[in-house]
């Protein structure tokens, strides 16, 4: 994919170019951003650039990307060809001197003994095997040698340390590209020797096309819901649509709306039950997390929908209906409104809040629900929370 074609990313695009037309490109970046909004593209698409034989310049104007085409200070779009061996080979993912890291590469490491392991983590015997001892090598074809590190954030101490030297003095022509979407957990050391280049959530409009146009057959609605939950990622949107988000919100509402003291045992029990559910396909997705994380990651999606429910409440009782991520309930979300307090609504997103943060510390997961719960039913019918804040 040609660089110009990652989308809604003005300013990595303004400091590549700057960077390039200056001939001072860093050797180590961090891209930094929520997932599945084109870092990983924008990275092939720059390593394409670095092995073309022939690059191109492109004229802003000619962007399909309005931001780009009106930005004063880029006066050309540098990018690959597309034609020659070089660029068909990355546009194939086929090109010997583009590497691409992620923790799962463990299973192909030489030692078989390394090769059993989880891979929960991006560990030390992957940045060592992986990076910095093929590093040491001339490239294979091109003129460079591009790293492009997937989840850097997952990368363990010792591996971010056997790492340090590779990034302050990469050997020759070399390139490592980070993928990360949480800063702090990289080392001051790793940041320091990287350039970090941000990477913005896309807009709603622009999740909801590209998720149907992937999805024709699903629902104007849907494909909007999911686009509004998506948080301006078009990864998040469709891992949600495959594991069929909407219709869960869906039944989850039902239960909020019912909610009260004398059904919240039986709503918790369904809780578990849905994230065991959740635990099964996101084990699908990922094997190597174990079934508890997995369940866990299930409940504390369940609270997200919940904290979303509740928000949507509190934006209209502040009469802010543009700001309503569940729009194809607003019949009840009006009913609701008539009998909700202000303080209570808030107090409830802080419920949500204060169990996710719980959760994320490995608190007891069933107790956690069953307090969130009860506090959220006393506070549906007009009651204080009871639970310590
Ligand atoms: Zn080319």
């Amino acid at each position: 994919m040609p660089l110009a074609d990652v989308r809604y990313q003005t300013n990595a695009h303004r400091q590549v170019q700057r960077a390039l037309s200056q001939g001072r490109m860093a050797h180590a970046y961090i891209f930094h951003g929520p997932d599945g909004v084109g870092k990983e593209m924008f990275a092939c698409a720059l390593a394409q650039l670095l092995l073309c034989d022939e690059p191109v310049d492109m004229s802003p104007a000619e962007s399909s990307d309005v931001d780009i085409a009106t930005d004063v200070d880029m006066h050309a779009i540098r990018q690959g060809c597309g034609k020659c061996q070089e660029c068909v080979s990355v546009s194939h993912s086929a090109h010997p001197d583009i590497h691409l890291i992620y923790r799962q590469l463990i299973r192909e490491h030489p030692d078989t003994t390394l090769r059993k392991r989880k891979a929960l983590e991006l560990g030390v015997d992957v940045v060592r095997h992986f990076i910095v001892e093929q590093a040491a090598f001339t490239p294979l074809r091109g003129q460079v040698k591009v790293f492009i590190v997937r989840e850097a954030d997952r990368m363990t101490i010792a591996a971010q340390n056997a790492l340090l030297k590779t990034l302050e003095e990469p050997p020759g022509a070399t390139h490592i590209i980070l993928l990360t979407t949480d800063l702090t957990r990289l080392l001051p050391t790793t940041l320091s020797r990287c350039q970090v280049l941000p990477f913005d959530p896309l807009p709603d409009a622009f999740v909801r096309r590209t998720l149907s146009e992937t999805q024709p057959n699903l629902p104007q609605d849907q494909a909007d819901w999911y686009a509004r939950m998506a948080g301006g990622s078009i990864g998040t949107a469709a891992k949600a649509c495959s594991d069929h988000q909407y219709d869960m919100n869906n039944q989850l509402i039902d239960q909020l709306v019912t909610l009260n003291a004398q059904n919240s045992s039986r709503i918790a029990l369904a809780w578990i039950d849905e994230a065991k559910k959740l635990s099964s396909r996101f084990r699908q997705r990922d094997p190597d997390i174990s079934e508890s994380e997995a369940t866990r990651r299930g409940l504390l999606l369940l609270i997200k929908l919940t904290a979303t429910w509740y928000s949507d409440i509190l934006h209209l009782l502040a009469e802010d209906e543009a700001g309503l991520t569940n729009k194809h309930r607003h019949n009840e979300l009006l009913q609701i409104c008539r009998h909700s307090q202000i303080d209570h609504t808030i107090d409830a997103i802080h419920r949500c809040n204060l169990a996710e943060f719980h959760l994320q510390r490995n608190a007891n997961t069933q107790l956690s629900i069953e307090t969130l719960i009860n506090d959220l039913a006393r506070l549906s019918e007009g009651k204080p929370a009871i639970s310590v804040a």
